[in-house]
């Protein structure tokens, strides 16, 4: 079928979505609506966090989907006043109850804070591990890792993530991290795909999507499925949500691709913060 969404291989044996729905700065009044009709266009991955304040509204449109827990791929994020592992307990359990779900999908520390407890990740890291154990968290992952936290991890703890959710797009190819990630089985999730809108009016994305018949969102999106990445554009428009769905009945030849990747800015493209540095606490 044109626009069957592939399912990926994780490296603990489960399997994503290669397309979902990201549900950041939407509202909470909002997101019930926006991923009902996310699920209706035949999206079947959500990305949410407890510091989007939308976790329950999420889980309200999926059980209002008709669609079984199963077929619904939910991804969760640790909040950052919480990497102590007894917090990360207490809030994981707020988790799943705001989603009034028995498990997510996947689970992830939200950022690593290499500035704020002490460096400590680790110990997060490895509540995370039990919470797979319980099966309460069927996959469990990181975000915004950089490749020094990755190998910390590696040296000090017993799973390997099975994603890490880092900002990704045509400004920021962040291809360090990403060929860590490919190195050591670690998938990676571009977050912000767009830039949050700003690569579309790009002289040279607008001319590749000319040369396709294409809208640039679809080029952009295009491009990271063929790096062979995870994407959860995020939109409340309802024809937006369903032309970012529409990306899997064309390609992008090798030019094409190159041309796209060439727009590497470096760190100067980057749309969100420096993960090295970032260490916001919410109150
Ligand atoms: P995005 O790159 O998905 O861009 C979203 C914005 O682009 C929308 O607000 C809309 O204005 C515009 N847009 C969307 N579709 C469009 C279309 N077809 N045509 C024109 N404009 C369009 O940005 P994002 O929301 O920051 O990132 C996507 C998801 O990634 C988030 O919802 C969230 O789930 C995740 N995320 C994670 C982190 C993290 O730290 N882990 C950080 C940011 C985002």
């Amino acid at each position: 079928m044109a626009h069957t969404v592939p399912d990926i291989s994780l490296n603990d044996g489960n399997t994503i979505p290669q397309l979902g729905f990201g549900v950041y700065q939407i509202e909470p009044k909002d997101t019930a609506e926006a991923v009902r009709r996310a699920l209706e266009i035949g999206y079947r991955h959500i990305d949410t966090a407890q510091m989007y304040g939308n976790e329950a509204e999420v889980g309200e449109a999926v059980r209002a989907s008709g669609l079984d827990r199963g077929e619904v791929f939910v991804t969760s994020k640790l909040n950052n006043g919480f990497h102590r592992p007894e917090d990360a307990r207490r809030a994981f359990e707020s988790t799943l109850s705001a989603l009034k779900m028995d498990h997510v999908d996947l689970f992830l520390i939200h950022w690593p804070l290499p500035t704020r407890y002490d460096g400590d990740f680790v110990s997060t890291w490895k509540t995370l591990e039990e919470f797979q154990r319980d099966g309460r968290a069927r996959s469990i992952g990181v975000s915004n890792f950089q490749v020094p936290h990755l190998e910390r991890l590696a040296a000090e703890a017993d799973v390997v993530p099975a994603v890490n959710q880092i900002e990704v797009h045509p400004y920021l190819t962040n291809e360090q991290v990403r060929a860590y990630g490919s190195e050591h089985n670690i998938l990676t999730e571009a977050w912000s795909p767009i830039a949050q809108g700003r690569v579309l009016d790009d002289p040279t994305i607008v001319d590749v999507a000319e040369q396709v018949g294409r809208t640039p969102a679809q080029v952009v999106l295009r491009w990271h499925v063929q790096r062979g990445d995870i994407v959860f554009p995020k939109s409340t428009t309802p024809k937006r949500i369903e032309e970012n769905f529409r990306i899997f009945d064309f390609t992008l030849d090798d030019t094409a691709m190159e041309r796209l990747s060439g727009l590497d800015r470096g760190e100067s493209g980057r749309t969100g913060p420096n993960p090295d540095e970032f260490d916001y606490i919410p109150a």
